[in-house]
């Protein structure tokens, strides 16, 4: 919290309205997956308490609030199943590298030296960014120092997250400042978790994320593992097999393949997300499988760090849950979840030669409810549903990109992009909404990226 107050903006809570929304079509995203032309929505204390046609909704309910959707789209806020909010001042500053010299060259050495006030702005314009482009809740790892101030980034943005500090014990070729002691690294978890794990009215929960097996001891893995044990609904957040000479230099490192490596220290199960999943042998894709470990495809990094594609078919195929993550700037550069959905979809037609693979309507649920099930927080949000929070998005149609528009779906995957978000509801707040963010004053964070800029410069 060290200096927090000096650089923290003052703002009134948004009081929570009860409130009606309208859209020409509603893409649910539920178990049938229900699109609903000319409906309302209705929303108190931060619920979805009934969903209709627009003439029932304003018959059955009064609202202090009507959101009026002539010409929009409304569907569920998109889950960004793996993000890097705190690298967002190093975006456009680490292109054209392979995954080990992006991160030992570039990367690293830029989150190292953060200062407690860059970690925050920083975190806080990656969560604007993905407020502005549509996504809801994202599952996000910060940096090893100075992390609490990203995390109450994420809680001023408004944004609903898994969220935690970066957790490595090895040097690797990394600047040994970035690295903390292993007995150091657990005990500042385990204050974080006591801190902010489930608050914010369940908005917030801690994630242990361990940046990978190569900057992770056994030890610190094994103390992750324990540590993950003594909490509720904590989970494990890692990259893994992501480029061939990362698992190379993990096979020297652990005397295994990686998600063997990953087996043998407990670290699999279905409180466990692996990020890109890429490199697997047959008895890899087995162990993921029988251990019901999830995975975050995130189609962006792999294709602009040429580490390969992930093949979620075969996931699929084997009952995997997999979600799609924009990965940090450095490697994408943007949070826009709609370019990686679309990526995704044309990525795995690429890849098995077969048009049919990943059609737009298996993207979207990936991006919605089965990003939701990844994180294991679907019973409160992924669809538009009675009883779930209200955490939803409106899209402009009225635009040059959506006509003619004979299907949502194929708009929404296709043709659209997050510019088109108009507003960005999470848990019945208003976050954006026509141009203006809420809950942030983005001329703030505005001043501190460029305050960056000329220092790096
Ligand atoms: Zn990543």
């Amino acid at each position: 919290m060290r200096n927090l107050k000096s650089f923290e903006f003052q703002f009134s809570l948004v009081m929570l309205k009860d409130t009606i929304l309208e859209a020409d079509m509603l893409v649910t995203c539920d178990g049938q997956n229900s699109v609903i032309n000319d409906a309302a929505i209705y929303v108190s204390e931060g619920l979805i308490v009934d969903i209709g046609s627009r003439k029932k909704i304003h018959e059955d309910y009064s609202a202090k609030q009507i959101i009026e959707g002539q010409n929009k789209i409304i569907l569920p806020g998109l889950v960004n199943t793996h993000s890097h909010s705190v690298q967002t001042f190093l975006r456009g500053k680490a292109d054209d590298y392979a995954l080990l010299d992006w991160l030992r060259q570039v990367v690293l050495p830029g989150e190292a030296n953060y200062t407690s006030e860059e970690v925050y702005f920083s975190s806080l314009l990656g969560f604007a960014e993905m407020i502005r482009t549509g996504t809801t809740t994202t599952n996000d790892m910060l940096t090893t120092h100075h992390s609490n101030l990203g995390i109450e980034a994420a809680v001023k943005s408004g944004i609903r997250a898994r969220i935690g500090k970066m957790l490595m014990d090895v040097e690797s070729g990394f600047p040994a400042i970035i690295k903390e002691e292993t007995e150091t690294v657990i005990e500042t978890t385990r204050k974080q978790i006591d801190t902010y794990h489930q608050t914010q009215d369940g908005r917030i929960k801690y994630s242990l994320n361990a940046r990978f097996l190569l900057s992770c001891s056994p030890k610190l893995m094994r103390l992750i593992v324990e540590t993950q044990h003594d909490y509720e609904d904590l989970m494990l957040h890692t990259h893994a097999s992501e480029s061939q000479a990362e698992c190379s230099e993990v096979k020297k490192m652990y005397n295994d393949s990686y998600i063997r490596a990953l087996n043998n220290l407990n670290a699999l199960g279905s409180e466990t997300i692996l990020a890109h999943g890429i490199w697997l042998d047959d008895a890899e894709f087995k162990l993921i499988q029988e251990s019901n470990t999830r995975i975050t495809h995130n189609p962006s990094s792999n294709c602009k760090l040429a580490s390969g594609i992930c093949d979620v078919l075969r996931y699929h195929e084997l009952g995997v849950l997999v979600g799609i993550g924009t990965d940090g700037p450095p490697c994408n550069n943007n949070f826009d979840m709609f370019r990686d959905m679309r990526l995704a979809t044309f990525l795995q037609k690429v890849k098995h030669l077969n048009e049919q693979a990943l059609p737009a309507s298996r993207v979207l649920k990936m991006a919605t409810i089965d990003g939701a099930k990844a994180i294991n927080w679907d019973k409160e949000i992924g669809s538009i549903e009675k009883g779930k929070k209200a955490d939803m998005i409106m899209i402009d149609i009225d635009q040059v990109n959506a006509l003619p528009l004979y299907d949502p779906i194929s708009h929404l995957i296709y043709s659209s992009s997050g510019k088109d978000v108009t507003m960005t509801m999470v848990g019945g707040k208003i976050l954006y909404h026509n141009g203006q963010f809420k809950t942030l004053d983005f001329d703030k964070v505005k001043t501190a990226a460029k305050k960056f800029q000329e220092n790096w410069s």
